[in-house]
């Protein structure tokens, strides 16, 4: 159903997930021009988008710009080019750009000094997902201006969720869960070599993911709670047993002659927990060999 006031809408970057922004927005019936470095991209979003060559005229008359550039860098150089800054002042800029906690507070700064209403955001999804209930935007900044806009930004993902003021706070999110998923992808695809190494079929380690995300889930619960409390002690299962399994792993690789690299630095960090005299606690206790006080 069309909403019954359309925003206009500018998105810039149509790159894979620009472009695929740009198509919810208008599908969900918002008025919206499309800029893109490459003039041929934004031609090809589609969708009833409108393409400017020209990126002043696109954003001019736009009550809020999202952009998704590949960084950072790219937006700043863009946003203080000749005539931009000033067609900017007095719109909402939603920053979909993926970036650092400090990324963000610098797009902040130049906001604020530009007279540029700014929320950080960060999208935990492909292309494919936007839209859909697999997207899920993370949202940093003003309460506010969050909440003047979620009604349109629930055309990206209806799972769009405000995370906090501080303007870091979608991107220390996006990041943390990231390494979870980056980490944790290594982490089954060496498993699985090893499985192929040692002539057991990957899909039979597969068919286990239940058992692995399980004890991941149920870890994860225990951790938040010890280091909400600070206290690692427990009587499921020691650092030092735990250290033990992973010797296993790393012999397995060298003895298969796979890349030992991501066991052995699982290994390290591990057993640096025990070097700190923690070896009696339990797995979430590495924790504290990660923080400085
Ligand atoms: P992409 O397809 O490579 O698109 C990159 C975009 O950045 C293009 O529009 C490109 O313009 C533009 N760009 C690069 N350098 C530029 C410059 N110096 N000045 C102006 N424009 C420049 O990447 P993407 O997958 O759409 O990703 C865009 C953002 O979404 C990234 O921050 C990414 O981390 C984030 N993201 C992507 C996914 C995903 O699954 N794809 C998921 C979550 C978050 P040209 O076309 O002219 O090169």
């Amino acid at each position: 159903m069309a909403p019954s006031s359309p925003t206009k809408i500018a998105v810039i970057g149509c790159g894979l997930m620009g472009s695929a922004l740009a198509r919810a927005f208008a599908a969900a019936g918002h008025e919206v021009a499309v800029w893109n470095r490459t003039p041929s991209k934004a031609k090809a979003v589609g969708g009833g988008t409108l393409a400017f060559e020209n990126l002043i005229e696109a954003v001019s008359g736009r009550e809020l710009v999202v952009v998704s550039l590949c960084n950072y860098a790219a937006c700043f150089e863009l946003f203080s080019s000749k005539g931009v800054t000033s067609a900017l002042a007095g719109k909402t800029l939603v920053q979909l750009t993926s970036g650092s906690p400090a990324d963000a507070r610098s797009g902040l700064e130049w906001a604020a000094g530009n007279g540029v209403e700014y929320l950080d955001a960060a999208i935990l999804a492909y292309p494919s997902f936007v839209a859909t209930d697999y997207a899920t935007v993370f949202y940093a900044g003003s309460r506010a201006v969050f909440d003047r806009h979620l009604g349109t930004l629930q055309a990206i993902a209806r799972n769009s969720l405000y995370v906090d003021e501080k303007i870091g706070s979608a991107a220390t999110l996006d990041c943390a869960i990231l390494e979870a998923y980056y980490g944790g992808s290594l982490a089954f695809l060496h498993a699985a070599a090893m499985c192929k190494a040692e002539g057991l079929d990957p899909k039979i380690f597969f068919s286990q993911k239940s058992s692995f995300l399980g004890l991941i889930s149920v870890t994860a619960d225990a951790a938040q709670g010890m280091i909400e409390r600070n206290d690692f002690s427990g009587d499921q299962c020691s650092l030092n047993t735990h250290v033990a399994a992973i010797e296993h792993i790393v012999r397995l690789s060298k003895d298969a002659r796979l890349s030992a690299r991501f066991p052995t630095e699982l290994l390290d960090n591990y057993k640096r927990a025990l070097g700190a005299g923690l070896g009696d606690k339990e797995l979430p206790a590495v924790f504290r060999t990660l923080v400085q006080d």
